[in-house]
C-alpha cells in the first residue's frame, strides 16, 4: 500500500476524498504532505520550493509540547501497545487511566477531585455542560439550562460548544438561530477595567435564574482570536458565580500544561472552577483524549439525581494507549524546569516578534509564555502566508487577521529565531 502511490497521486486522492479541517469538498488549497516528524521539525515528502523540512511553529494544533518522535513518549505508547492498546470502559478500568486521572487531580486547582475522560476537547466540553446543566436539573432547577461567556471565545465544532463559541468570529455564524441561545458578555479587553466587572455582574444577574454556568478560556481566547486578558476578570467571575449561584467552567484546552507560563490558566488568577477542561497537549500531541474534571458538589449534585447518573460514554473513553502516553507527557513535563522553558521561549518571542510592530499592516504584537501573536489590520491571505513561511522553512497556520506561534517547549533558541522572522515574512506576504 505505502509504496504505491506517488506524491502527486497522494494528493489527487486527498483532494478527491479527503475532508480537511474548515475546507470544502473537494479542497481547493493543496495541503502539504508530511512523510515524518522528529524533535521540531516536519520532514515532507518532497521538498516544496526547495524546501523538504519545517520547524514546527504550530506543535500540530498546540498539542506537541516536546516535539515528535519523542523517545520517551515513543517508548511509552509501545510498552502500552505490549499489553492491550484499548479496552472498553463501562464495567472495566485500567491503570494507565487510573494514574492519568490521580495525576490531574494532583495538578489541577484542589476542589477539582472527578475526572471524566473524554475522546476529543470539544467532547469534555460537551460533558462539562452536560454536568452543569444536570447539576441544577437534579437540585430541582431546570430552568436553569443556558450559558453565559464572553465573546470572542472557542470552544469546539460539536454543537453545544459551538453555541459559546464567539457568535460573530465567522466559523459558526451560519448556525444562529439553530443553537442553543446562549448569554453573551462583550469580550474581555486587556487590562483590568472596572466597568466591565460591572457588566459581567449586571448581565449574571440579569440572567442567574435561566443560567447554569458561565464558560470562559481562562487568560487567552485562542481560536476565537489570540486575545489575551487580565487574569482579574478570573477573580471576578469566581466571586460573581458564587454570589448568583451558577457554576464555573474554564475551558484550558489551549491554556493547560504550562502553554501560558503556569501551568494552567486558571493558576494565573489563584482561582478554582467548579469544573476544568483540559485536553490538547495533555498527552503530547501523540493521540486524543481530553478530561473534564469537576468538584465534588458538583459530582454529588448530579449523582443524588432523579437520573443519578451522567449519561455519557464515549467506546474509545479511558483509553489505555492515549492515557499511557499522556502519563507520560505530563511526567516529562513536571520533572523539567518548565517555567524555565516557558520563559525562555516567551523571551525568544517577544525578541523576535516585537521589531514586527513597525511594519506596515501590522496592527498589534503579543506574547504570552509560549504563545506570539502578530495581529494584522486585514484579513491574512492564508495561502500566501504559509508558502512564505514555508519558503523560510518554517510551519505556521495563520487565521482570520493573525499569524501566530505556539511552538513546542523544546524549541530551540535558534528555530524559535527561524519562527519569528517567517511569522514576519508571512505577516508581510499575506
Ligand atoms: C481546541 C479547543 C477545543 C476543542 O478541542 P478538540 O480536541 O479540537 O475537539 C475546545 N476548547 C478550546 C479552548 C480549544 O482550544
Amino acid at each position: 500500500m505505502t509504496s504505491e502511490l506517488s506524491v502527486p497521486e497522494l494528493l489527487a486522492l486527498d483532494r478527491e476524498h479527503v475532508w480537511h479541517p474548515y475546507a470544502p469538498m473537494p479542497g481547493v488549497r493543496p495541503p502539504y504532505l508530511v512523510e515524518s516528524a522528529a524533535g521540531v521539525r516536519l520532514r515532507l515528502a518532497e521538498p516544496v520550493d526547495g524546501v523538504r523540512e519545517l520547524v514546527d511553529g504550530m506543535a500540530s494544533w498546540w498539542s506537541a509540547i516536546h516535539g515528535y518522535a519523542h523517545p520517551v513518549l515513543d517508548e511509552a505508547v509501545r510498552d502500552q501497545l505490549g499489553r492491550m492498546s484499548h479496552v472498553m470502559f463501562g464495567g472495566l478500568t485500567n491503570e494507565p487511566a487510573i494514574r492519568l486521572a490521580r495525576t490531574l487531580v494532583e495538578i489541577t486547582p484542589d476542589p477539582l477531585q472527578h475526572v471524566f475522560l473524554a475522546d476529543s476537547g470539544s467532547v469534555s466540553v460537551e460533558v462539562a455542560m452536560k454536568m452543569c446543566l444536570q447539576y441544577w436539573r437534579s437540585r430541582g432547577r431546570p430552568e436553569k439550562y443556558r450559558m453565559l461567556t464572553w465573546r470572542g471565545g472557542y470552544h469546539g465544532d460539536t454543537w453545544q460548544p459551538m453555541s459559546v463559541c464567539d457568535p460573530e468570529g465567522g466559523m459558526h455564524q451560519l448556525w444562529a438561530g439553530a443553537l442553543p441561545e446562549q448569554v453573551f458578555a462583550d469580550a474581555p479587553p486587556t487590562e483590568f477595567e472596572p466597568a466591565y466587572v460591572e457588566h459581567l455582574a449586571a448581565l449574571l444577574g440579569r440572567h442567574a435564574d435561566e443560567v447554569a454556568a458561565v464558560i470562559v478560556e481562562p487568560v487567552v481566547q485562542n481560536a476565537g482570536g489570540m486575545r489575551f486578558h487580565s487574569p482579574r476578570y478570573l477573580q471576578a467571575l469566581r466571586e460573581l458565580a458564587t454570589q448568583h449561584g451558577v457554576l464555573l467552567v474554564f475551558d484550558e484546552i489551549a491554556t493547560g500544561f504550562g502553554r501560558t507560563g503556569e501551568l494552567f490558566g486558571a493558576d494565573h488568577a489563584g482561582v478554582s472552577p467548579d469544573v476544568m477542561c483540559v485536553g490538547k497537549a495533555m498527552t503530547g500531541g501523540y493521540l486524543t483524549m481530553a478530561a473534564a474534571l469537576c468538584t465534588p458538589e458538583v459530582a454529588a449534585g448530579i449523582s443524588r439525581g432523579e437520573v443519578p447518573v451522567l449519561a455519557h460514554g464515549p467506546t474509545f473513553m479511558g483509553n489505555p494507549l492515549a492515557a499511557a502516553v499522556a502519563n507520560a507527557s505530563i511526567g516529562l513535563l513536571l520533572e523539567q524546569d518548565w517555567r524555565g522553558e516557558i520563559a525562555r521561549i516567551e523571551k525568544g518571542l517577544r525578541d523576535g516578534l516585537e521589531p514586527g510592530r513597525s511594519l506596515p499592516g501590522v496592527r498589534d504584537v503579543r506574547t504570552l509564555g509560549a504563545i506570539g501573536v502578530v495581529q494584522l489590520d486585514h484579513e491574512v491571505d492564508v495561502a500566501a502566508a504559509t508558502a512564505a513561511a514555508v519558503r523560510e522553512g518554517v510551519w505556521l497556520r495563520p487565521f482570520r487577521d493573525l499569524v501566530y506561534t505556539m511552538p513546542p517547549y523544546v524549541t530551540g533558541d535558534e528555530d524559535l529565531a527561524r519562527i519569528t522572522s517567517a511569522a514576519l515574512v508571512a505577516a508581510q506576504a499575506g
